[in-house]
């Protein structure tokens, strides 16, 4: 089935080539050409969403394991993903489906809802967008995210936060919770490792905290970016947004492009962990 989708959120700007404005990224595409995210393309003058109705993994998951500690605690939810991602990070934990074209079956928003509420004797509390970058899959998710609140069922976004401020605006009615992806706190890390900027991702989660439930996950990765200074800098600006974000720091282990760094030590974690809790209410270590 051919699910290609007219994108949300491009201008034309002549000569055919347009102007996506769903990330940061603001991509000016040629015809024929993709966008960094690999999953927009511009078709004879048009951005069209490629990934729209393609779903890679779909798992009926605990809450607990997207990272959410605190939203519906003990409940399942079904994740569904694509493929597809804006940010490059040489760490990636899931780049099979982030940054590979893997083999995906067609879903339709009402399916992939009605899925969810067949779930739901078995404890489904709703449907979580995780395992890719859902803000590259956004078309599919804003048109089921709206079927999803209709339910009543809940609405997650496993994010890495790196979207403009509009089409999060036209989004965060239908969502119930997030967790963002804080990948460190200085831009270095994000322009070095992941080819984004650190402010992008702040911004969102300002906005985010004032909307929905939120949680942050942080990847602790020796000597990249498991300083105590800046671990502090990270818990004392999360506490500056509310002392009340929930914050995960994880454990690392080798991936992708980055299988020459060792996992996280326990007591890097641990030490961490301790730092945080000095500014935050809700501190947990995860992968341990
Ligand atoms: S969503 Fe994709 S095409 Fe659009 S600006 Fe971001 S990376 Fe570029």
């Amino acid at each position: 089935m051919n699910t290609e989708k007219s994108a949300m959120f491009f201008n034309k700007i002549g000569d055919l080539k347009v102007e996506c404005f769903l990330c940061p990224h603001n991509c000016v595409i040629k015809p024929g050409k993709l966008g960094l995210c690999r999953v927009r393309k511009n078709i004879k003058g048009t951005l069209y969403s490629l990934n729209y109705g393609k779903v890679t993994s779909i798992a009926l998951d605990p809450i607990e394991k997207k990272p959410l500690n605190n939203f519906k605690s003990g409940s399942l939810i079904l994740s569904a993903g694509t493929f597809g991602c804006n940010l490059k990070c040489s760490f990636c934990q899931n780049w099979t489906v982030a940054h590979e074209r893997p083999v995906c079956y067609d879903i339709s928003p009402e399916k992939l809802v009605n899925k969810a509420l067949e779930f739901v004797p078995d404890g489904n509390t709703g449907i979580a967008f995780t395992y890719n970058e859902p803000s590259v899959w956004y078309e599919f998710v804003y048109d089921t995210s709206i079927l999803i609140k209709e339910t009543g069922l809940s609405n997650v976004l496993v994010t890495n936060g790196y979207i403009d401020k509009r089409p999060l605006e036209k989004l965060i009615p239908f969502v119930d919770a997030m967790n963002i992806d804080l990948k460190a706190y200085t831009n270095s890390f994000y322009k070095d490792v992941c080819k984004g900027y650190l402010n992008n991702v702040k911004e969102t989660i300002q906005f985010a905290a004032k909307k929905c439930h939120l949680e942050i996950t942080m990847l602790v990765i020796p000597g990249l970016n498991d300083s105590i200074e800046d671990i502090s800098l990270a818990s004392k600006w999360l506490s500056s947004v509310s002392p009340d974000i929930v914050l995960h720091l994880t454990r690392f282990f080798p991936n992708y492009k980055m299988k020459d760094v060792l996992p996280t030590p326990r007591e890097t974690l641990e030490n961490a962990g301790e730092e945080a809790l000095k500014y935050l209410n809700h501190v947990y270590l995860g992968n341990i």
